[in-house]
């Protein structure tokens, strides 16, 4: 009914301005005033498409070059897309894109064949589920925190998503449960743990497109294992853009595009692209490489 959805509204409006307050942004986009929403898109639901974007940052100066150029991509419904590539290549600004944080510069990105400056902002929101390396946790309890995904939540939907995250059991200990104070000054969860609170708010909203920023920070093995199961929980059924850092989401994706300089420089399946023997390849073999010396630092560290 009515309240819900003003509910809805409000909560996407509080949660865009956190957002923004924690990326230390202020929010420049303005609604069009005839907007739509995702769900009116002339496309499929969960379908992504960066139409020619180029983006240049306002901060940067005229005459540099853009951030991004000639990005072209389509992300079908469900389809897992890998993005690759050296760092300051622009793979966190596909994401930014993607999530509207910012607009296009040039070309379009579209949302179920929309161009998303055409779609009402909250419902953009409403369609995408973020987990990056930094998951911001209100100073509040464990369940407000996963309720500001889905307000109407009840504790059984909150344990049965916390479960599939692999988060439930760590909760269970605490002496509070559900009602742990977190965030600021509150328990300090360790990263791998906040990763899991945030998989668990994405099953609890259930957008159908997940924007993923792996965590390049080593985990230990088994949590890192733990992270990966809850995360392919998270991407079951979605579209979902990773910028992949770990070789097992690589080869699992359905199309792995390699970001260098701002463009797309090289597009294919883990197969093809090591095949053709470019930048991939060089990434993939650089990665190897160190694995290779991790684990012989962790042979020797264990011989002492
Ligand atoms: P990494 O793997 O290191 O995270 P990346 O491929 O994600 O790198 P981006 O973070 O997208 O690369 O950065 C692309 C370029 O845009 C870099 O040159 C970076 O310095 C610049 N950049 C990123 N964020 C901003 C910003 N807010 N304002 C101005 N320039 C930015």
């Amino acid at each position: 009914g009515l309240m819900r959805v003003s509910l809805d509204v409000q909560t996407s409006t509080a949660l865009f301005a956190r957002i923004f307050e924690y990326l230390d942004l202020k929010p420049s986009i303005v609604d069009a005033p005839d907007a739509t929403d995702v769900a009116d898109g002339p496309g499929p639901m969960g379908r992504v498409e960066f139409r020619d974007v180029e983006f240049r940052y306002s901060d940067a100066s005229d005459d540099s070059t853009a951030t991004l150029d000639g990005v072209s991509f389509v992300a079908e419904p469900g389809a897992h897309v890998a993005l690759v590539g050296p760092s300051g290549a622009g793979k966190s600004t596909v994401l930014s894109l993607a999530s509207r944080l910012y607009e296009a510069t040039g070309g379009a990105v579209l949302f179920a064949g929309s161009d998303v400056r055409q779609v009402k902002q909250h419902s953009i929101i409403d369609h995408v589920g973020i987990v990056s390396q930094e998951t911001y946790l209100f100073h509040a309890s464990i369940a407000d925190n996963l309720r500001y995904a889905k307000p109407d939540a009840t504790d059984e939907e909150l344990i049965e998503a916390c479960r599939a995250a692999s988060i439930h059991h760590v909760i269970e200990t605490f002496e509070q449960g559900y009602d742990t104070i977190v965030g600021e000054r509150g328990y300090r969860l360790s990263g791998g743990e906040k990763q899991r609170i945030a998989i668990a708010r994405v099953l609890l909203k259930d957008p159908p497109v997940l924007l993923l920023d792996e965590a390049t920070s080593a985990l230990d093995t088994v949590s890192e294992r733990i992270v990966q199961e809850a995360l392919d929980a998270a991407a079951n059924g979605r579209t979902t853009i990773t910028i992949a850092h770990r070789l097992s989401t690589v080869i699992g994706a359905d199309v792995i595009h390699v970001v260098d300089h701002g463009h797309i420089v090289e597009s294919g399946s883990h197969a093809t692209l090591l095949a053709e023997g470019g930048l991939y390849a060089d990434l993939v073999a650089e990665q190897l490489a160190s694995s290779r010396v991790l684990a012989d630092e962790e042979t020797l560290a264990e011989q002492e």
